[in-house]
């Protein structure tokens, strides 16, 4: 039995999907050591940061709830604080909260987080500060008994890191360069998720999972390996983020129209409508490209849904370039979008750029995109009567309702639930409000 046995443990997440899962996986250790789970800190043994670097605000809102922490470590020195996450990884980042935070015993790399047990065993011995951030990661890093919240979909990361540099995204600097697990591993974890644990969909992660593969020995490209986890026995569904549309091919589209497994559901980030933006951010496609693929996903999977991400008042962007992502939005209609300001991220070469837009402006921009973004929608709900979609069944408030692959809710009157999720057809029958009702159609 060790000291932590019985223990309490915390973990707070700042960032995305990714950090998001990680966490699972750091609960995953903490559990397997036999602690227990809450949510208050002044209750933990262990509190573990788990930071996030992509935006200023999320790493100072970070740095200032952890020198909060000083005074639970000053009432209760046993208290084991560790830093993980994207933080640490930033150059000098690691000693920058080693030397400004003291009272942090561990600081540990987004590669190292499946090792944290050791690090804990060892700083209870000998109780001397550690550092250790990997470039890599040794060895697979899956946790296998990572502790999942959401119990009917499950996260799976298939590469880690990223080789585009976007001129405004610090991700390549601190997760480093492309890394994709080996396909067996994958299929295992998939295999085990949807077999043993009754996962109903398995959303595939990395920061361009179109990327997957070009670094292994095994030739495999990111389509091949959905093909294979479509093999699994089981009724569940694939879901994938993030796609870069420099990378997505045809064989991609191929697989989602082909596959019943594959969810019929694309976030295919476009960040402008302008090629002059395009190019100031490095982004290596325009918008013919783009259109391209949009095209050929409508035309191919004439159920799809569609999202993207936006970046409004990038340095630069004139009125004419902010009226092109105006025009892209309307040539698409996205089933959803999500907008963002532009927010300085120094360590990348956008933050040192001249022409930035200022944040009135900006503001003004964002939310005509968004206004527009809802009558699109509303528009769109039309398009759903009379269509059918392959939807998992799930019971709320009583009523049973279906779930499309792009998160769309058909409400499914007089229908009996059998009790259990699964995936059937639902016929959309009636829109009132911008609600969906349907019928089960066999
Ligand atoms: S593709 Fe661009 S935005 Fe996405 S993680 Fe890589 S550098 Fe960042």
């Amino acid at each position: 039995m060790t000291k932590f046995e019985g223990r309490n443990y915390c973990v707070v997440t700042y960032g995305c999907q990714m950090n998001v899962h990680e966490s699972e996986k750091i609960r995953g250790v903490l559990t397997s050591l036999g602690m227990l789970e809450t949510d208050n800190v002044n209750k933990a043994m262990v509190i573990v940061f788990n930071t996030c670097c992509v935006r200023e605000g999320a790493e100072d809102r970070a740095y200032n709830n952890l020198i909060a922490l000083q005074n639970i470590k000053k009432e209760n020195p046993d208290t084991i604080i560790v830093v993980c996450g994207c933080m640490t990884q930033q150059k000098n980042g690691k000693y920058n909260i080693f030397e400004r935070l003291p009272f942090v015993d561990i600081v540990i790399g987004t590669y190292n987080i499946n090792e944290l047990g050791d690090y804990l065993l060892r700083y209870a011995k000998k109780k001397q500060r550690i550092i250790e951030i990997l470039d890599k990661p040794r060895g697979d890093m899956d946790v296998e008994n990572a502790v999942r919240d959401d119990k009917i979909n499950a996260y799976v990361n298939i590469i880690y890191g990223c080789n585009k540099f976007c001129t405004y995204c610090i991700v390549p600097y601190v997760r480093g360069r492309e890394q994709s697990r080996k396909p067996q591993d994958i299929y295992k974890e998939v295999k085990d998720l949807v077999q043993n644990q009754g996962y109903k969909y398995i959303t595939l992660l990395g920061q361009n999972v179109n990327s997957y593969g070009k670094d292994l020995d095994e030739k495999i490209t990111f389509s091949q390996l959905l093909t294979s986890l479509c093999r699994i026995e089981g009724d569940f569904k694939i879901k994938f983020m993030t796609s870069h549309p420099m990378d997505l091919g045809d064989d991609l589209i191929k697989v989602m129209k082909d596959e019943p497994k594959v969810a019929k559901t694309l976030h295919l980030p476009v960040q402008s409508g302008s090629n002059a933006m395009l190019k100031q951010m490095n982004r290596h496609y325009d918008i013919k490209h783009y259109m391209r693929i949009i095209k050929r996903c409508k035309r191919l999977i004439p159920n799809i849904s569609l999202s993207t991400d936006i970046i409004v008042g990038f340095p630069g962007e004139t009125e004419k370039d902010f009226n092109q992502t105006i025009k892209l939005l309307k040539r698409v209609k996205y089933d959803q979008i999500f907008a963002f300001m532009y927010s300085k991220r120094s360590g990348t070469p956008a933050a040192t750029f001249e022409n930035q837009v200022p944040e009135a402006e900006k503001k003004i921009r964002v939310n005509k995109l968004l206004r527009l973004q809802k009558i699109i929608q509303q528009e769109k709900n039309k398009k759903y009567f009379k269509r059918t979609y392959n939807c998992l069944i799930k019971q709320q408030n009583g009523v049973a309702i279906g779930i499309t692959d792009g998160g769309k809710e058909i409400y499914i009157p007089g229908y009996k639930y059998y009790n259990q999720n699964y995936f059937a057809n639902v016929r959309v029958e009636g829109i009132r409000n911008h609600k969906l009702s349907g019928v089960i159609d066999e």
